[in-house]
């Protein structure tokens, strides 16, 4: 028995003992029917190659890894962002414990989500009986404000009317009438988590202002998108301080996945006031800081409302700038010194690190909003993008990318390579030698893994 109990060994010490070693050799020969190692290195090594490459993209039926969530995920992240609002999805318990572990492993922050956890009945049946008793223990527990109502595939594939469903539910008095309870239809077998955030954000927006037109409030609503780098949100919401312009922040998660350690357990820190919500139809303007993660709520808010939109990237210098000329422009404020003083210094620091990344190539993946970002930084850095991936990017995305691209000196040996996945992604990298790699943490880890592949960022 190699494991003492006086001083427990971690496991990747602990299968190197000779016990274990021996027993995954034994399982190996005797058991598995595995070739020989000599032969997986051979394939190992062929995958790597251009004949693999062009029979990977030649692959129509399968996807490895796509690089991208369930919509239902997207849905959650829009709601949370709401205050006292806990996001309830219709399906089954499996993929909501998988939405709630991404989000909590990512922020390494609770992550409040509750499922009707329909099984095979419910398949058969229906899950109307699931949303009453599920909405009537969801509320009756957990005391939410606002409950926010999406779907996993199951509830998609029976065609469950959540409109219906909802309405029936507050018949029966499951919950008060008056209670918020927007929803969303979010099957995963279409779109990305990027979709299923537009669908929650139209729906809250929906249900929260109808009837609520009133007098013009002067303010700003900014819609984030599924950006998850939560300090964005504070850093908006201080430049606009700092201009002094009125503003609401729509569904804002900054202080969810961000709350401070003192103690006590919160289930809903933070988040905008649902009263301000109620008040985003009588802004001046909305202003949408990614433009693939709104589309449906841009336009349900440009035609029900009558209020103009603008999508505004405040990423890098130039995204920044339009940021604030265009806030400038749409209230009336000028921009101040202190900003601009700011702007001075990020330029004193791009240019002061710009040896280091001029000329470097780089490779890039990610969501559509993100990947814009990223490279019009990169391109404002000298650096080099050779190949841009992005499973869930649709070809307005593509052809918004190649006019950035094309318009940079540095852009013009970039490659953007829409709905393919990160096995794709792999036989690119496998080409190239000394370049950058532009991913999330995994990735960092598989670039390390891969023998003979490129470093990664
Ligand atoms: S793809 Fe559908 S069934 Fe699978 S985890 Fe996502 S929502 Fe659930």
């Amino acid at each position: 028995m190699p494991q003492n109990p006086d001083k427990i060994v971690d496991h990747l010490e602990l299968f190197k003992q000779e016990e274990y070693t021996k027993l995954f050799k034994n399982k190996h020969d005797q058991f598995e029917g595995a070739h020989p190692d000599a032969e997986i290195e051979r394939v190992s090594e062929w995958t790597k190659s251009w004949e693999y490459r062009e029979k990977n993209f030649a692959r129509e039926a399968l996807t490895v890894n796509p690089a991208k969530g369930c919509q239902p995920v997207g849905a959650m992240f829009a709601a949370l962002g709401v205050e006292a609002t806990l996001p309830f999805v219709q399906g089954s318990q499996g993929c909501v414990a998988y939405f709630r572990t991404h989000l909590s492993r990512h922020y390494k922050e609770p992550c409040s989500a509750v499922s009707s956890s329909m099984t095979e009945d419910a398949a058969v049946f229906g899950g109307l009986n699931n949303m009453i008793e599920g909405l009537e223990v969801a509320y009756k527990l957990y005391k939410p404000k606002m409950i926010a109502v999406c779907t996993t595939c199951m509830a998609e594939v029976i065609g469950d009317d959540l409109g219906a469903f909802i309405g029936s539910a507050k018949n029966a008095g499951a919950v008060p009438q008056n209670l918020p309870v927007p929803f969303a239809h979010t099957p995963s077998f279409v779109g990305s988590h990027t979709t299923g955030y537009d669908n929650m954000m139209k729906g809250i927006l929906l249900n929260l202002t109808e009837g609520k037109k009133g007098k013009p409030n002067g303010k700003i609503n900014i819609i984030s998108g599924f950006d998850t780098y939560v300090g964005n949100n504070r850093e908006v919401k201080r430049m606009l301080n700092v201009m002094d312009v009125a503003h609401t922040i729509v569904s804002d998660t900054s202080d969810y996945f961000d709350s401070p350690n003192d103690g006590d357990f919160q289930m809903y820190p933070g988040g905008t006031k649902i009263e301000d919500v109620e008040d985003t139809i009588n802004a001046k303007a909305t202003v949408c800081l990614q433009r693939y993660t709104t589309q449906k709520t841009r336009e349900y808010i440009e035609k029900t409302w009558k209020q103009d939109t603008k999508v505004l990237r405040p990423f890098g210098v130039k995204g920044t700038d339009e940021f604030l000329m265009a806030i400038s422009e749409i209230t009336g404020k000028s921009i101040p010194t202190e900003l601009e003083i700011e702007r001075g210094r990020l330029v004193d620091a791009m240019t002061d690190s710009y040896a280091w990344i001029h000329g470097k190539k780089f490779a890039i993946y990610g969501d559509p909003d993100l990947i814009y970002s990223v490279t019009s930084f990169l391109l404002e850095m000298g650096a080099e993008p050779v190949h841009i991936l992005c499973n869930n990017g649709d070809q307005e995305f593509k052809a918004e990318m190649e006019t950035m691209l094309k318009a940079s000196p540095f852009g013009q040996n970039a490659t953007v390579w829409i709905q393919k996945d990160l096995w794709h992604f792999r036989s690119l990298m496998c080409m190239l030698s000394n370049h950058f790699l532009c991913s999330d943490g995994n990735e960092l880890m598989w670039g390390y893994q891969e023998r003979n592949c490129p470093k990664s960022l």
